[in-house]
């Protein structure tokens, strides 16, 4: 699917509710009654479609990226509880009570009853709680898998507790074409959660997988490779990545993304190239071989396959490096007639890896700590240096595919906007959603 096809259906499946509400109607009221009414339903179509947005629907994701998906995901998350705040406060003036014979379309009052308001207001302030926490995750010093659970129960406990509200205390909500609309919809977003939780690692039972070596690259990166145990392995492209469980039961929370560093056309063996950060990527070096692993993917779009263009540019910082050496492998492996340069930076020359690989050859290697007799490149990797190595014309015809630090990225995309890069040919994977 094309992103503009995924904005139409994204735009479609969020305002169908209001639409239909709209349609449905009932005497006029004033509006901003209808403006509460209004984002009270959107706040509630928007987080329902936050479930499948949250990254792990390939047919979403494999077309726009997962870094892409994720900040949709954020700013809509943030954008409907912008929405839901204002909702109970724009009914200010409007008379409440219990049910009135004498106004069936609750053209004149709201409701009091008690439990149709208070899922509304616990939902009101679990989302606010949510959104917080998330934006807040690193400051607050979580485990990033205890994180991911609370965010879970939390955003399902959400819907429910919403469901209620809106059906019962919504004007709209509460008549049964709508009830239907909202239990449907309802049901697709808590689906799709059993589907990524329960389903998939059910299914990933099946696929197990078991760990071939564990090779310490340099002081604080490891390469993992992995062997399928009784199928055929990953259909993948070069570039994209994977979420790896190593030791631990598909239903465990203990996965991570990473890309993939091997080439798809090695063979059905699949390497990851794994920086030391946290828990998990500390304790690589005790992975025993023969580990069973489990690995959910591909994943993301960074790939040069069926992309035009007389070359490949590939910019790297740190284990950034990562999926661009599985895109530099895959096009030695295959003979791919493209040029090709690659920009790989480090702090220092330990950090460099597969240098013996990489070889010299259309390699520029950068240090910002240099030793004394290096001969590479020297700083960070910014405008001025692009501009040493690639000309006007590979500014303008190149495919440039970069992953690395926040910044480097921020920096590099800038540069080739300026030199007049078409905004198809830059390509870049972030490994942080923050
Ligand atoms: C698309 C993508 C590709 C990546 N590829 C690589 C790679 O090739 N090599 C590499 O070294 N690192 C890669 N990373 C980063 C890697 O996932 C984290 O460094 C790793 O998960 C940290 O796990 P930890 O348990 O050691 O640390 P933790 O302390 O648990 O996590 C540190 C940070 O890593 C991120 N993280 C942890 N678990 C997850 C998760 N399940 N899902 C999403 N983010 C998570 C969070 O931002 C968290 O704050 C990639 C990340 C993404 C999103």
């Amino acid at each position: 699917m094309k992103p503009l096809i995924l904005i139409v259906a994204y735009f479609a499946a969020v305002t169908l509710p209001l639409l239909l509400s709209a349609w449905l109607g009932g005497p006029p009221r004033q509006f901003h009654q209808e403006l509460a009414s209004g984002l009270g339903i959107l706040a509630f179509s928007m987080i329902l479609v936050e479930f499948i947005l949250s990254g792990r629907f390939k047919a979403i994701s494999n077309d726009v990226g997962m870094d892409v998906t994720m900040r949709f995901h954020q700013i809509m998350a943030r954008t409907a509880l912008a929405f839901a705040l204002l909702h109970p406060f724009l009914y200010h003036g409007t008379p409440s009570g219990g049910e009135r014979p004498w106004d069936p379309t609750r053209q004149l009052t709201l409701t009091t009853d008690f439990s149709d308001l208070a899922t509304g207001i616990v939902a009101w302030l679990l989302l606010a709680g949510l959104v917080v926490m998330a934006i807040g995750r690193t400051q607050l010093g979580y485990r990033y898998e205890i994180w991911r659970l609370l965010h879970g129960l939390g955003a399902l406990l959400i819907a429910v507790l919403l469901l209620h509200h809106t059906v019962s205390a919504g004007r709209y909500g509460s008549q049964p074409v709508m009830t239907w609309v909202w239990l449907a919809m309802t049901g697709v977003a808590v689906g799709s959660l059993l589907m990524v939780y329960l389903v998939v690692p059910w299914m990933q039972k099946a696929r197990p997988w078991r760990v071939t070596s564990v090779v310490r690259l340099t002081p604080k990166q490891w390469e993992v490779t992995v062997t399928p145990d009784g199928h055929r392995g990953l259909d993948y492209r070069a570039g994209q990545f994977a979420w790896l469980n190593v030791g631990h039961s598909t239903f465990s929370m203990k996965e991570n993304p990473f890309s993939i560093s091997s080439a798809p056309a090695a063979g059905p063996d699949i390497s990851f190239m794994i920086k030391e950060l946290g828990d998990f990527t500390r304790t690589i070096g005790e992975i025993e071989p023969e580990t069973v692993a489990y690995v959910d993917g591909p994943y993301g779009n960074l790939t040069v396959d069926g992309r035009d263009g007389p070359g490949v540019a590939l910019i790297a910082g740190g284990v950034g490096l990562a999926p661009l050496l599985g895109i530099l492998r895959q096009m030695r492996r295959t003979g791919d007639s493209r040029k090709v340069k690659l920009i790989y930076g480090n702090r220092i020359a330990e950090q460099i890896a597969y240098h013996e690989e990489l070889g010299d050859e259309g390699v520029v290697y950068v240090l910002s700590e240099p030793p004394e007799d290096w001969p590479g490149e020297t700083g960070f990797i910014d405008g001025p240096l692009m501009d040493r190595v690639f000309s006007e014309q590979e500014f303008r015809d190149w495919v440039f595919v970069m992953c690395g630090p926040a910044v480097m990225m921020d920096v590099v995309e800038d540069h080739l906007i300026q030199r007049g890069t078409p905004a198809h040919r830059i390509l870049s994977e972030r490994f942080s959603y923050d």
